[in-house]
């Protein structure tokens, strides 16, 4: 080989190189069946411009999925959110003709997905849990403990929740989604939560802190999670979410949910260097740079569904 090809050879191996890589990837996130996103607690589709699950609908869709994003309460109970999501999956699966989907919820997104893959299996290809609070959020019992049910403060509370899941709502165009936000609360306690999955125990690992069945009745069971809360200077949300976090006594924590109570089925990771908003690349792309991107992770989770048949 002469040295002109040889450089010339060198200069396209550098190139090629240098080329992010989801230009390698046509149909690396190709799932069989559509991927639907489910939102958590005060959450939303979108509000104008900006979504919850921000620059992930489009990242998986540039690389072969079919990404449906989803609208349940703001603030409810599972089960009320459980049956609005089921209804929701069900025109999906009208429009696309596909039999199943692959759920991915975040937050109380994790147990709303739960429970349609309890009740209705058979139109469930996977639920993967981000930040799951599958055994409940020390945080929210901390709120029903210094704000007791029946008590004044709880009045407060609860009213200036239901205030803001109206609005919320309001502003993503779905005005008329019930909200009730001790409903909510009780939901995403840790009492609430054992006695939800009792009911629903698909995927919740037996032990405190071990992975729970990889497929119950045909569907597949994720979950991934982070445990910092403060990962980038500019984002105003970091230092709330130290607060909240104080709530957890040092436990393992992504400042709402904490690592333990995030597994559910085969854990991929429960130490992300991210925060519960980080998760799902909020706000608007302030993320922890020194780790990898949510958005990654979110493909690479299409792709291993992919892998999987899914
Ligand atoms: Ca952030």
């Amino acid at each position: 080989m002469n040295k002109t090809l040889m450089k010339k050879l060198f200069a396209f191996l550098i190139a090629l190189s240098l080329l992010p890589a989801q230009t390698w990837a046509a149909g690396y996130t190709g799932t069989k069946y559509p991927i639907v996103l489910v939102h958590g607690l005060f959450g939303f589709d979108n509000i104008g411009p900006v979504e919850y699950f921000y620059g992930i609908p489009a990242a998986l869709r540039a690389d072969g999925s079919q990404v449906f994003v989803t609208q349940v309460s703001a603030a409810n109970s599972t089960e009320v959110r459980g049956e609005q999501l089921l209804a929701e999956v069900q025109s999906i699966l009208a429009v696309t003709g596909a039999s199943k989907v692959n759920l991915i919820g975040h937050s109380h997104g994790g147990p709303t997905t739960r429970y349609v893959a309890s009740v209705r299996p058979d139109l469930v290809a996977s639920v993967t849990s981000i930040g799951g609070v599958n055994k409940g959020s020390k945080f929210a019992d901390f709120l029903l403990g210094v704000a007791p049910v029946g008590s004044y403060s709880n009045a407060v509370v609860v009213s200036l929740s239901n205030g803001l899941a109206k609005l919320i709502s309001f502003l993503s165009g779905q005005p008329k989604l019930p909200q009730n936000a001790l409903n909510a609360a009780q939901s995403l306690s840790t009492a609430g939560s054992l006695k939800f999955n009792v009911a629903h125990p698909e995927g919740i690992p037996t032990s405190a802190c071990g992975e729970g069945a990889y497929n119950v009745h045909g569907v597949a069971y994720y979950s991934w999670s982070g445990a910092k809360q403060t990962t980038n200077f500019f984002d105003v949300s970091d230092p709330v979410l130290a607060l909240t976090s104080l709530a957890f006594n040092g436990e393992k924590n992504d400042g709402l949910v904490g690592s333990c109570s995030s597994h559910l089925g085969q854990v991929i990771r429960d130490d992300y260097g991210m925060n519960h908003l980080d998760e799902v690349n909020q706000v608007i792309g302030l993320v922890n740079i020194f780790e990898t991107n949510p958005v990654t992770i979110y493909r690479q989770q299409a792709n291993r569904l992919k892998n999987s048949g899914l």
